[in-house]
């Protein structure tokens, strides 16, 4: 396996009290697969990926349990020397926004060519060459005379490009990518995940796809993680989730993606918000939004009950939630 997060905990001090981001989260990824990791904003996906990084902001935030093994070994012992060459030359992150992540004063050749000298003690010269190589590589037209733009003559679609070019430069095994598509319209967003997925078969990589909408992952990833509260609450291949959520969150958020058949319908929205992290509700923390509630799960929190082999649901009802499949 090429990463295998077991049991992490990641609290964040505040003056209020302990918030509690993420609750034991196992999950695990291998060369070559797409895990999408799925939740609203507040749900511990991003804070996950940060701790896996080594990147999270410490404090107030504190990694307080749990192993992150890459390639077998668990990167929350190692030296922040050792952790920094491995965040560099194995793992690497994209995230959202393009234009805050570049530098507005470098043309793209100068930070994509960085890459080169810096990390591989290449010429000014090779560097360059290789930055052209990157662009085409990502399907920037014209990389050869582009090269010497600055960030804000491109697209927003051909910025995410450089991102990932970015993020290829030093040929990571593990890719992060953190709601890589969100700022961008729709048929971009299309675009730049097909490139992604793309590039992970080209290049054998692990790649895990943070997300808040379940509607951009169906074609790219193998498997679904969903996140609620700093938990996982379902986890399971991708086309099992879309033929039948196992937990009334995944259906939620099923239902909340806009279907061409349902223009100009209401879409569905999950009732209520998500929860306040320093006072997480007791048994289980979807219980206050869930419309399958019952009184064990305002006292009684669900364990990752086995669905099938490669399947977990952390909801006492799974079985009722399975087969009602028209919600
Ligand atoms: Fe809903 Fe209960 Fe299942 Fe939680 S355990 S998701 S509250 S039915
Ligand atoms: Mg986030």
């Amino acid at each position: 396996m090429l990463l295998e997060v077991r049991d992490l905990h990641v609290e964040f001090h505040t003056r209020e009290g302990i918030a509690k981001a993420v609750n034991g989260v196992s999950y695990a990824v291998d060369a070559g697969e797409t895990l999408a990791v799925l939740g609203e904003s507040g749900s511990g996906k991003s804070v996950t990926a940060q701790a896996i990084m080594g990147i999270l902001d410490v404090p107030p935030g504190r990694i307080s349990g749990g192993e992150v093994l890459f390639k077998g070994r668990d990167l929350l012992k190692l030296k922040e020397e050792e952790r920094r060459r491995v965040r560099g030359a194995e793992m690497a992150m994209i995230f959202q926004d393009a234009l805050s992540s570049l530098n507005p004063v470098l043309s793209v050749g100068q930070q994509l060519g960085e890459m080169f000298t810096v990390h591989r003690g290449m010429s000014r010269k090779d560097a360059r060459a290789k930055a052209v190589e990157l662009m085409d590589r990502v399907r920037i037209p014209a990389a050869k005379e582009r090269v010497n733009q600055y960030p804000h003559q491109f697209s927003g679609g051909m910025r995410q490009r450089i991102m990932i070019a970015m993020a290829l430069a030093l040929e990571p095994s593990l890719i992060i990518a953190d709601e890589p598509t969100t700022a961008l319209d729709v048929t971009v967003q299309a675009q730049v995940m097909d490139l992604l997925a793309e590039l992970r078969r080209e290049l054998d990589m692990g790649l895990i796809l943070i997300t808040h909408d379940l509607g951009v992952v169906a074609d790219v990833a193998d498997r679904i993680a969903v996140m609620y509260a700093g938990r996982i609450v379902e986890t399971a291949p991708v086309h099992d989730i879309y033929k039948a959520p196992a937990h009334p969150y995944t259906r939620g958020l099923l239902d909340s993606i806009p279907r061409l058949d349902q223009k100009g319908q209401d879409l569905y929205a999950i009732r209520g918000l998500p929860p306040n992290l320093l006072n997480i509700p007791p048994g289980c923390a979807f219980h206050p939004r869930c419309p399958r509630a019952r009184d064990v799960c305002t006292t009684d929190e669900p364990p990752l009950y086995e669905v099938s082999a490669a399947r977990r649901s952390a909801c006492h009802f799974w079985r009722e939630t399975l087969d009602d499949v028209d919600g």
